[in-house]
């Protein structure tokens, strides 16, 4: 079938949702495509969840200058788009001369960058910070944070569905064409013709760069792995603890998230295979024993599960790591905003790097906003956050949430089956694990996943064998051992 649009966006993670959400805000037609079920499959729900400071990033680079802004608007979007935002600082903890003076070189270079909030800090007070980590002294920034990433990408999706732009999602741009100072999109057996394309394809972004004629983009694959210890760990952990980091590596470190666990890691494994997530066990090893001279408290028996994510690097021909390039190449591809390279900060980032972009088809383009844009996402209050008497008014307006589906996360009925019926129309597990944490507690989804996986079937009216994990071809149950 053939849609037409005024612009399609590839790439539906935080960089395209944001993208999406902005463009929204202009009177125009706007299709997101997403390769995934899901917009939070790879690098947007795959990280530290660490809102910047922007301090770490070369002088004058477009990753210092949007880190700085995305973290200052951060208070203002997470009240808009309703997902987790803790400004709870962060310190980057040194014990040598050696460290002291990088120390000292960041400090100053996140001045420069327009970052605020940063000061030295001496033992006493790191140790009244965060107890019992390993460090003399250390680099305080009051300004760095926690957030939700999957919320954040999600209700920045929806909102932009809200606001008009239309998701395509499992739709994989396969190739690209030009006709008639238009493209064309193929993409299974959808084709999309569109004005302007914005390439956000993380991972896949030099091929749809090399789709539109643009060679040459070199990208890296770095793998950081990460173990998700259990919320007792949460409790004695402020705020992110860091190492000196280099300009191009934080190094591992130790976080808390907004929901009370912490996490370990990254290291970073060069990679050529952007699909596999797998966590060898050396790593889970490493990992723990890294992150424990920084923070002594990390047991194995804490470990209650592990991922990765991967990092596209944009490198050039001596395999050193570049800015993010975000452009229009007029010469070869007019009307395509090509983003390459958009690793770290990109969470912090995604909205001021999404403005930038459509600055670009700005300075070439008539754009005229509309009155009706509406900013805000309505989120629903979590069960698990409220109070008693929220409790016992919400089981009397619905019945639904007397039910507990997921006894770790307190996750009930009634929140299961509004994330199922959300307004993208994710339909995987994954996609309820992310919307509501049901799943994501201690028993890592032992007791309700089969929960879960029921209900999808009854409120989508499906059988057990259409329901997927988190892809399109991950089953959950590929059919029955024996009759009823
Ligand atoms: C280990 C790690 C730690 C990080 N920590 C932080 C942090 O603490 N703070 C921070 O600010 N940033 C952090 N980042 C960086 C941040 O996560 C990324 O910069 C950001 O998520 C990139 O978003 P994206 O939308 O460009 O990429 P993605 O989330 O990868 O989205 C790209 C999307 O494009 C889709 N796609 C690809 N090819 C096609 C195609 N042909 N057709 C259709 N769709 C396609 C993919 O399926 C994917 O969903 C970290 C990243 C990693 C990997």
């Amino acid at each position: 079938m053939l849609h037409c649009f005024d612009a399609a966006i590839i790439g539906g993670g935080v960089v395209g949702s944001a993208i999406a959400r902005e463009l929204s805000r202009y009177d125009l037609s706007i299709a997101v495509l997403e390769e995934n079920p899901d917009v939070v499959c790879e690098a947007s729900g795959r990280n530290s969840a660490v809102v910047h400071g922007g301090f770490a990033y070369d002088r004058g680079s477009l990753k210092a200058r949007l880190c700085v802004e995305g973290n200052r608007m951060m208070d203002d979007l997470s009240r808009e788009l309703g997902f987790r935002f803790i400004r709870c600082g962060k310190v980057l903890v040194g014990n040598t001369d050696e460290d002291l003076r990088q120390l000292e070189k960041t400090m100053a270079q996140g001045f420069d960058n327009g970052a605020t909030g940063l000061e030295l800090i001496d033992g006493d007070r790191l140790h009244e910070l965060v107890p019992a980590v390993n460090g003399g002294f250390a680099m305080l920034s009051r300004n760095s944070g926690i957030m939700d990433p999957f919320l954040f990408t999600i209700n920045l999706a929806e909102n932009a569905a809200m606001n008009g732009a239309r998701y395509f999602l499992s739709h994989k741009a396969e190739s690209i064409e030009r006709r008639d100072g238009r493209y064309i999109i193929h993409a299974g057996d959808d084709d999309f013709s569109v004005k302007w394309i914005f390439n956000a394809a993380g991972k896949g972004a030099k091929d749809i760069s090399d789709m539109l004629g643009i060679a040459g983009c070199r990208v890296i694959g770095s793998k950081g792995n990460y173990l998700v210890l259990d919320k007792r760990l949460g409790l004695l952990l402020p705020m992110p603890v860091y190492p000196v980091p280099s300009n191009t590596y934080m190094g591992i470190h130790v976080t808390p998230t907004v929901d009370g666990n912490v996490t370990v890691g990254p290291d970073a494994v060069d990679t050529d295979d952007f699909g596999y997530y797998g966590v060898p066990a050396d790593r889970m090893e490493y990992l723990r024993e890294s992150a424990s001279t920084l923070w002594p408290h990390i047991e194995k028996k804490d470990v209650i599960r592990t991922f990765s994510g991967i990092l596209a690097k944009w490198v050039d021909d001596k395999g050193v790591i570049q800015d993010f390039r975000i452009e229009v190449r007029d010469d070869i591809a007019p009307c395509a905003v090509n983003l390459i390279g958009i690793e770290s900060p990109g969470l912090t980032a995604a909205v001021p790097i999404a403005r930038y972009a459509i600055s670009l088809m700005k300075e070439r383009a008539d754009l005229r906003e509309r009155k009706d844009f509406d900013p805000i996402h309505p989120s629903a209050r979590r069960f698990s956050d409220m109070s008693e008497e929220e409790r016992a008014a919400a089981v009397a307006s619905d019945p639904r949430y007397g039910s507990l589906v997921c006894s770790c996360e307190k996750v009930t009925e009634a929140e299961i089956v509004r994330a199922i019926h959300n307004p993208l129309g994710v339909h995987t597990m994954t996609g309820i694990k992310y919307r509501t944490r049901a799943m994501m507690g201690g028993c890592q989804a032992g007791f309700c996943q089969m929960k879960i996986e029921r209900l999808l079937e009854k409120e989508l009216g499906i059988k057990p064998e259409d329901v997927r994990y988190m892809r399109s071809s991950s089953w959950v149950l590929s059919g029955r051992m024996r009759e009823a």
